[in-house]
């Protein structure tokens, strides 16, 4: 590959079977600009689109990826442009038969003698940072938690250096809703969980309202909480701490906010007391996820990511991929690349599960891509689906987790999520996450509050506009200035950095922190 951001016609083609590429240059390329090859575009083709590399009849496949993304509607001759308008959409795989635990991958060697500096807890799990979280069991105490919180920021926190935030847990759920519902089991356990993330240390304080459905004790039941013993093992916590807003205590609004800083005190000593230690590379937790994709997020940051994937399994970490929508139709990659049987059947029970919650919706998987993706190139799920998958990079897939479960194991563990940010993020971290990895083509500027969120950007042309929100810049593949290795690399010392406390990300930066987004399958009331 030559440089993007020079004048000569390029494009990049993934694999040698693909019968389309995509133009590489900035800007995109004109009508009769000719590559190296010989290859003469016949229309004006933008970055990241697709041209024809051979003459297309009408019902052609067209393969990227080793793929094939969709069917000529019409004749598209060599040097075409190839978009969504012109290209009709392969059916979603069946999952009946699909291949089980077939791919033996030879086993990775294993990478020794990385580190980071983190917070252990008490239940073994390890913190990136350290913040105190108050869990809500409603959106009716969210301006009372919020006023709170911000005077525990001005008043309190200076007092505890070693506590790097506050954060309210604010969410739209407990009350109105369906909560005996089979699926509200999903949000529930969702809050249970983030509330148990390895950054909050286990201290965990709830504010309640009091009379809403979702009681502080159906949250955090008795022996959900671990706390250290004497002799450094867990016991169950049986005490939660709730400061319940309608109590006949609290007269006046002072009296609620005067109680919450009561209790986040007590708390902030314990956490101020937490101290770095080094640990192995093994306890980070990291989530992958992408958003604002284009067509160089298959090609760039998605390999990249999924390279630093291998390293992290290799290492002995966990690594959480998700997002169904977005690998949903390369689920026989999926199934094969299972250690075990028992793994292939949880992907395919999930796949099944959220193919009948979009017919209830009466969508299909092509709900998924937005106006951003098709002007970037990506004409449709399968192809913006090869593109995903990546990130999960080659190792056996050795575990699944349901949305809203808590990771036990380590490993590469397949988190089934929505492909929406947000709700992706939240869940991820309800699953455990103490590092998250986000790409993008188009730009967002997401980030969250509760773990540091690593941004990698597709483009040069994005990560020099955006220079101070991209973290690392993958579009250097793309330019002949890096290979994929050279980035996955440069993205899993970047993670032990970050880890550490020696390096915030541009999102922590700035403070940019998006909404826990809770996923609720269940009705509302
Ligand atoms: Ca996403």
């Amino acid at each position: 590959m030559s440089n993007a951001t020079g004048a000569s016609p390029l494009y990049i083609r993934i694999h040698a079977s693909d019968n389309v590429a995509i133009v590489a240059n900035d800007g995109g390329l004109k009508a009769g600009a000719e590559f190296p090859d010989g290859l003469r575009l016949v229309d004006n083709v933008p970055q990241g689109h697709k041209v024809a590399l051979v003459d297309l009849a009408e019902g052609d496949a067209i393969r990227r990826y080793d793929v094939v993304i969709g069917y000529a509607q019409k004749a598209l001759p060599r040097g075409s442009w190839v978009h969504e308008r012109v290209m009709l959409m392969p059916v979603a795989p069946e999952l009946d038969g699909l291949p089980i635990a077939t791919v033996r991958p030879p086993a990775l060697p294993s990478l020794e003698g990385y580190t980071f500096e983190g917070y252990r807890n008490a239940d073994g799990s390890v913190g990136t940072r350290n913040i105190l979280a108050i869990t809500q069991t409603v959106q009716c105490v969210a301006g009372v938690t919020e006023f709170a919180v911000q005077r525990i920021k001005s008043e309190l926190l200076p007092k505890y250096p070693n506590v790097d935030d506050v954060v309210a847990l604010e969410h739209t759920y407990g009350c109105g809703v369906a909560i005996d519902a089979p699926d509200a089991i999903v949000p529930i356990r969702t809050l249970r969980n983030i509330s148990l993330n390895p950054n909050f240390g286990g201290e965990v304080m709830v504010v309640s309202l009091g009379c809403e459905k979702l009681q502080p004790e159906r949250l955090l039941p008795p022996g959900s909480i671990p706390i250290a013993d004497q002799r450094g093992g867990t016991v169950p916590d049986a005490a939660l701490d709730v400061v319940c807003l309608q109590d006949d205590a609290h007269v006046g609004f002072m009296s609620m906010i005067d109680s919450v800083m009561r209790q986040a005190e007590e708390h902030l000593v314990r956490l101020n007391a937490r101290k770095r230690e080094t640990v192995p590379a093994s306890e980070l937790v990291v989530g992958v996820q992408c958003g604002g994709s284009d067509a160089f997020s298959g090609v760039t940051a998605n390999p990249a990511v999924g390279f630093c994937t291998d390293l992290l399994v290799r290492a002995g970490a966990t690594v959480m991929f998700s997002e169904t929508t977005e690998v949903r139709d390369g689920i026989d990659q999926l199934t094969s690349r299972a250690s075990t049987p028992e793994v292939a059947e949880a992907m395919i029970r999930e796949m099944a599960w959220y193919d009948a919650y979009l017919k209830k919706g009466l969508v299909d998987r092509s709900a998924n891509t937005t106006p951003g993706n098709k002007k970037g190139g990506l004409s449709n799920i399968v192809e913006k689906a090869m593109g995903s998958i990546v990130k999960s990079g080659s190792a056996p897939i050795s575990g699944v987790l349901a949305p809203g479960e808590k990771a036990t194991q380590k490993g590469l563990i397949y988190t089934a999520t929505p492909a929406s940010d947000f709700i992706c993020g939240t869940l991820q971290l309800a699953a455990g996450i103490n590092l998250h990895v986000f790409t993008t083509g188009r730009g967002t500027p997401y980030g969250l509050a509760e773990v540091p969120v690593i941004k990698v950007a597709t483009r040069s042309e994005l990560a020099r506009r955006w220079h101070d929100l991209m973290d690392v810049n993958a579009g250097r593949i793309a330019d002949g200035e890096a290979s994929i290795e050279d980035v996955g690399w440069e993205l899993f010392r970047l993670m032990l950095e970050v880890a550490s406390g020696r390096r915030k990300t541009w999102a922590e930066h700035w403070k940019l922190h998006n909404a826990l987004v809770l996923f609720n399958p269940a009705p509302v009331t």
